[in-house]
């Protein structure tokens, strides 16, 4: 089907904004990645129920971005339907005794600054990790030895038939970065079960946090870790070990400040940020035989 009947397809199915040929270099914090055919801006869980269906019958892909902190998308773009969770609808936040319930899209920062306001505790170790409470959910990112599972409780996901699904903690299979039984689905709601305590102490948490982030890692343009720890050992000590920090490529470089942080100097493209990985890979197989794997994903066509 032509993209432009595509489109118009879309608005049909969607109260909320549909956009094409986006630049999806806006979308992920590394900044690198071609165009998407088309953007989706559901302006409800309805829409996306629809949107998912529409994809379905019309055999076209589609996959959803939160604030893209752990993605490089090539430098082809993607072909189909990259969904946003960015209207306010998403980003809501509800309290109730010791459980907060929020939307998929809210980023999590706001989340625990929110928390903490309320004397709620329970994720400030995460404090600084730059993703959306669906993103970090579906990654199960983590931080000072807590991960998000630990406080989640259930959550409303569309599936890919584009019906609603409640989902138990316990039933998602959570692991080190991933979510086996959330791939396929979008989160646009998820429950915590917090504890109440101390507004200062919490808030003490969060500082330390984000100071100790802006003393280990570097600014600019990143996507976080690049490379999963291995077998109990940092992949930023395998990759300085072997001594591979600092390498450049293209427009690419392994930070001098964390070993396991690609930066974007500015003008890279995916590639260059592709190809830098796969000689960290292959730096550190052949000085110390270890398997580095991705953490970042990697989407979208060459
Ligand atoms: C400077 C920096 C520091 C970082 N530090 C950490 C850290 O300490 N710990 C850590 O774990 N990670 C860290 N990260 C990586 C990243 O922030 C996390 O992986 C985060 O969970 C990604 O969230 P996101 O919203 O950006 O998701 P995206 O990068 O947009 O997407 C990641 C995955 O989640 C899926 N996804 C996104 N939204 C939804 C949704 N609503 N429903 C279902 N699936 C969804 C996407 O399809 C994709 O598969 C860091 C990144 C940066 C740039």
């Amino acid at each position: 089907m032509k993209k432009r009947m595509l489109a118009d397809i879309a608005k049909e199915h969607c109260s909320g904004k549909i956009f094409e040929n986006i630049s999806m270099k806006l979308y992920t914090t590394m900044h690198v990645g071609g165009f998407a055919q088309i953007v989706a801006v559901p302006a409800g869980f309805e829409d996306v129920c629809k949107l998912v269906q529409l994809a379905g019958q019309e055999k076209l892909p589609w996959y959803i971005i939160g604030c893209g902190s752990n993605l490089i998308i090539k430098d082809g773009g993607i072909e189909g339907m990259v969904i946003l969770l960015s209207d306010p609808v998403f980003c809501k936040m509800h309290v109730s005794g010791n459980i907060v319930r929020v939307g998929g899209g809210l980023f999590l920062w706001k989340l625990i600054d929110n928390m903490r306001d309320r004397g709620l505790s329970g994720l400030e170790l995460l404090s600084g990790i730059p993703g959306t409470v669906g993103g970090c959910i579906r990654m199960n990112a983590g931080a000072n030895g807590k991960t998000i599972d630990e406080t989640l409780l259930t959550v409303k996901c569309v599936n890919s038939k584009g019906e609603l699904e409640v989902l138990d903690q316990k039933a998602i299979s959570f692991d080190y970065r991933s979510a086996q039984g959330l791939v396929d689905k979008i989160i646009i709601e998820a429950e915590f079960a917090c504890a109440h305590s101390d507004t200062g102490n919490i808030s003490q948490t969060i500082s330390i946090c984000r100071l100790k982030r802006r003393k280990s890692q570097p600014g600019g343009l990143s996507a976080g870790c690049i490379f999963k720890n291995s077998e109990g050992l940092s992949a930023g000590s395998l990759i300085e070990l072997a001594g591979m920090k600092g390498i450049e490529y293209g427009g690419a470089k392994v930070s001098e400040r964390h070993s396991n942080f690609i930066i974007n100097r500015g003008d890279a493209k995916a590639s260059d940020i592709i190809k830098l990985m796969e000689k960290v890979q292959e730096g550190v197989w052949n000085k110390l035989k270890v398997k580095l794997e991705p953490e970042v994903l990697i989407i979208g066509r060459d």
